[in-house]
């Protein structure tokens, strides 16, 4: 195995380190047709360095294809590899960055942009809380967005902070419906990985959704009645940042980690040093089990130990302080169509509720395609992508015991070509359909809420209509000794339960 390691390794070393410039990128398919070949990409998925190949879609099995974007300058040389070793291959997309200019450069995504949205939002008397959606906006417009909406709808939305970053930026979300301590809480964020733009435009339209059709739409206030939702659009918001400081240089648009400083490892060969570490493999889940690297040049580098980072540590210190309320979990990613439940790190491992977890998530995606016929799969990491530790939904599940916690990866489906480069048209229908699926797990929450409640007042009525004392003597009993309905509660229940105020506790 160690073999192994160091000749892939070699292989990327042969090079010299990146140059600047951003044409040339090109995304390779590959097909693992043997258990070898498998292997040999399972290894270099966890050790190859982010800046020469960045893997879009991670190998898993055999004859099941993987996504490898290579820098400019190792092409050449990754591709005389694949056929050295007699891979079967495709080169999916011939220039990155001239897709990327294609699909995103007409969108809204410059500083000066971002500067007229803050003025109207600061100079909008009426407040309108509407974010032109089919866009991508800077976190300094989407903080500002959210910390606007609570100003000014106090009465549904709430300012929350969850943490500071690496960077010292606030990780901001908004807390909607009325929040009474027996109430059931939701819980949906996206962006822990910053390339995803997909997932944080979603997430976004959500609170758009929200905020702009609660007083129109019955549905929405139901969910505002009878559940307390988070959204944190943007956990992960230095990486996301800086995938937006050269939008159409791959190098930085496809960032996945956070910023933390860089960290060095001896890969065999050389000692590496990268910034970032992969958030979604930090939690404290099976930590660095498997589907994770200990290199921190790898794009799935863990981090030194389960929640080293200031991001992941106040999400889990955020979620754990809803534990027992925390009803269900859903964290958006891009891409492949999927709705993964928990565990994640090896296949047939399933949390002892996997029954209706599974129902769920199958109503989900039926719901979800009903609206414009995209298909989704859903089942653990290992059932349909790849096994994985140390991500968010497993670690909610396995340490919150919550009831429904879902990774969403978003569109496009994994035989795409285009992964993270979502073309325009698609933004508002994605986000469009992945609600739909939501409101199923929405309204599991409230319903199951809703009938809890009214399964309460109908025995609080049959227990109104059976309250009453037994025998005569209670009032002069309670007289004689005071402590007496406390002393021999369950007695004074069946006999004097009027008396003593306990008809809430008949057993009806
Ligand atoms: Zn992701």
């Amino acid at each position: 195995m160690i073999l192994r390691v160091i000749l892939v390794i070699t292989f990327w070393s042969a090079t010299c380190h990146s140059a600047d410039n951003a044409s040339g990128f090109k995304v390779f398919r590959v097909l693992p047709t043997t258990n070898q070949q498998l292997l040999q990409m399972i290894r270099l998925f966890e050790t190859a360095d982010t800046d020469r190949a960045d893997f879009w879609h991670a190998p898993s099995v055999v004859n099941g294809t993987v996504d490898i974007m290579v820098a400019p300058e190792h092409t050449d040389q990754f591709q005389g590899y694949l056929e050295k070793h007699g891979y079967t291959f495709q080169v999916a997309i011939e220039d990155l960055q001239k897709l990327l200019i294609e699909k995103e450069g007409n969108l809204s995504t410059h500083i000066t942009d971002d500067d007229v949205f803050l003025k109207r939002l600061h100079d909008d008397v009426g407040f309108h809380s509407r974010l032109r959606m089919g866009e991508y906006y800077s976190y300094s417009v989407i903080s500002t967005w959210l910390q606007r909406i609570a100003e000014n709808m106090s009465d549904i939305a709430q300012l929350i902070k969850v943490g500071t970053t690496v960077e010292g930026r606030d990780i901001l979300g908004l807390k909607f419906g009325k929040d009474t301590p027996d109430k059931k809480v939701v819980v949906i964020d996206a962006g822990i990985h910053a390339r995803e733009w997909a997932a944080i435009h979603t997430a976004s339209y959500f609170i758009n959704l929200i905020v702009n059709s609660r007083e129109t739409d019955p549905q929405i206030q139901n969910y505002l009645d009878n559940i307390v939702l988070y959204i944190i659009p943007v956990l992960n918001p230095d990486g996301y940042e800086y995938t937006r400081t050269d939008k159409t240089n791959p190098r930085a648009r496809m960032w996945r980690k956070s910023r933390s400083p860089k960290a060095c490892a001896f890969d065999g060969v050389r000692n590496s040093c990268c910034m970032g570490v992969d958030l979604n493999r930090n939690f404290d889940f099976r930590f660095s089990e498997i589907g994770a690297s200990r290199y921190p040049c790898s794009e799935i580098y863990h981090g030194p130990s389960a929640f080293s980072e200031p991001e992941s540590k106040a999400y889990a210190q955020f979620l754990t302080s809803l534990k027992g309320r925390l009803e269900a979990y859903i964290t958006l990613h891009s891409y492949s169509q999927l709705w993964i439940y928990s565990y994640s790190h090896r296949k047939f491992t399933y949390a002892p509720d996997i029954e209706e977890t599974r129902r769920v998530a199958a109503k989900a995606v039926q719901e979800l395609g009903r609206m414009y016929g995209t298909k989704y799969r859903h089942g653990t990491g290992p059932e349909i992508i790849y096994a994985f530790s140390g991500g968010s939904t497993d670690w909610a599940k396995e340490t919150l015991k919550i009831k429904y916690s879902y990774t969403i990866e978003l569109r496009p489906g994994y035989e795409e070509w285009n992964g993270f480069v979502l073309d325009k048209n698609q933004l508002v229908p994605t986000a469009k359909e992945t609600w739909a699926g939501v409101t199923v797990v929405l309204d599991e929450v409230a319903n199951q809420w809703k009938s809890s409640r009214i399964r309460e007042s109908e025995l609080n009525r049959i227990r109104e209509e059976k309250c009453a004392d037994r025998l005569a003597g209670c009032a002069y009993w309670l007289q004689s000794s005071p402590n007496i309905c406390r002393v021999s509660q369950s007695t004074m229940i069946r006999d004097c339960a009027k008396t003593c105020n306990l008809c809430h506790m008949i057993a009806v």
